[in-house]
């Protein structure tokens, strides 16, 4: 098969990108290695509402299926509380929304194929693919692309096969499930918490609903096994009196990106978008929203630069003129989160507390780390 746009994976970045090339006049085709779009779902299935107005669309009132009005932090004892703007977001359900996506890239002309695995890379110089080796069953099949948009998540095929391997230590581990029959404290309040069950990161209840949540444990760096983790956290007693009834519904673990994979985002006739590109911002990993933004643009980038108006390297500028103040922002709370997570003790969790609520500026972090525990403690608690 000859085609303009290849797009491998069609998760929320991918079929967003193949919407936009195929909108555009693009003879696109987007491939999954899954069976069923969006499932498994490994997602804690929030999006903030702040970046609602920056998508190249409108999401119908039906895919939020839950309000969210704020968010609680949890360290050491201390409970902190934010609402409203930044704070606010919507809970969605991930098999629904990412089912829509692909839609909408069909309606748009996009060929879809399941089931269908990209396995092989074929280059010319200068990373430019000239063929994509895929399998569906039995079956191998070649095609040839003018441009490819790597959309396959964070064990990306398309990056190994541009040579980075070894990216685990730049991603993190989530242990998750849905759990319904909670007695959750304030249903409309997304939970994070931060301690030594979720090293170098966070556990959190999300509700979907006033009685059902996403309850999971992250962890940035290797050691501990995410199950312990998981029974430290339901320990902690502000969060047994919530779940304590709670029954597993569907687990939804997952990988994510929690530093850049690679130095670009633009490799020869490649573009990287969604989680294979690191398109999350940081403290939330919150990826969904970003993917679909990117993906937007890198499915216009690829068209233009067929038809001759624009370069692929483009595509960066693009995205930074979008979305530069939330990456900048991302990538300077990430380097100070990291640094306070490795290895954590109980000052660090209440300094990570205070970024995370934005009552610390990471600016102010080398003086802070430099107080009594007791001093930062009251600090927070003022
Ligand atoms: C447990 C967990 C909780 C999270 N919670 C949130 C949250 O609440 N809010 C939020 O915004 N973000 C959250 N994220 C991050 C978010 O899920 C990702 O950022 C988002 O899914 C990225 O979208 P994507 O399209 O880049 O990749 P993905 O959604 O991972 O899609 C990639 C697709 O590529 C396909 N694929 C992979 N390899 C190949 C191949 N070789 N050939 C063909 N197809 C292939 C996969 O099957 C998959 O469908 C969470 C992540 C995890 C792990």
């Amino acid at each position: 098969m000859e085609c303009d746009v290849l797009v491998v994976g069609a998760g929320p970045a991918g079929s967003s990108a193949a919407r936009a090339a195929a909108e555009a006049g693009a003879n696109t085709i987007f491939i999954d290695k899954k069976k069923e779009i969006g499932v498994p779902v490994q997602c804690a299935e929030a999006i903030g509402e702040y970046l609602i107005p920056f998508l190249p669309f409108r999401i119908p009132e039906e895919q939020l299926i839950w309000k969210i009005e704020g968010m609680s932090f949890w360290a050491e004892g201390i409970a902190i509380g934010r609402s409203g703007g930044f704070w606010s977001a919507y809970a969605i359900n991930r098999e629904k929304i990412d089912e829509w996506l692909a839609n909408n890239a069909i309606v748009a002309g996009a060929k879809l194929h399941l089931e269908t695995e990209l396995t092989d890379l074929e280059f010319s110089e200068n990373y430019h693919v000239t063929k994509a080796i895929v399998k569906t069953g039995d079956e191998v099949g070649e095609i040839m692309p003018k441009v490819v948009i790597a959309a396959d998540g964070v064990h990306s095929k398309v990056l190994n096969q541009l040579g980075f391997t070894n990216l685990k230590d730049k991603c993190g581990e989530v242990l998750s499930f849905e759990l319904n029959n909670l007695n959750l404290y304030k249903p409309t309040y997304e939970q994070l918490y931060i301690g030594d069950f979720a090293p170098g990161a966070y556990a959190y209840i999300f509700p979907l609903s006033k009685s059902r949540a996403n309850v999971g444990v992250a962890s940035s760096f290797p050691g501990k096994k995410l199950e312990r983790c998981y029974a430290e956290f339901l320990e902690i007693p502000e969060v047994k009196k919530q779940l304590r009834n709670g029954n597993k519904v569907v687990e939804k673990s997952g990988w994510a990106p929690i530093h850049y994979l690679t130095d670009k985002w633009v490799y020869g006739n490649v573009l990287l978008v969604g989680d294979a590109a690191n398109q999350n911002f940081k403290p939330f990993v919150e990826g969904v929203l970003p993917g679909i933004i990117c993906g937007d643009i890198a499915g216009r980038t690829a068209y233009n630069f067929i038809k001759g108006r624009n370069l692929l390297s483009d595509y960066q500028k693009h995205v930074k003129e979008k979305l530069g103040n939330f990456f900048s922002e991302s990538d300077r709370l990430s380097d100070v989160l990291y640094e306070l997570g490795k290895p954590s003790d109980k000052k660090k969790h209440l300094l990570r507390l205070g970024i995370s609520t934005d009552i610390f500026s990471p600016t102010e972090i080398e003086k802070l780390k430099k107080e009594r525990y007791n001093i930062l403690k009251n600090k927070l608690e003022r």
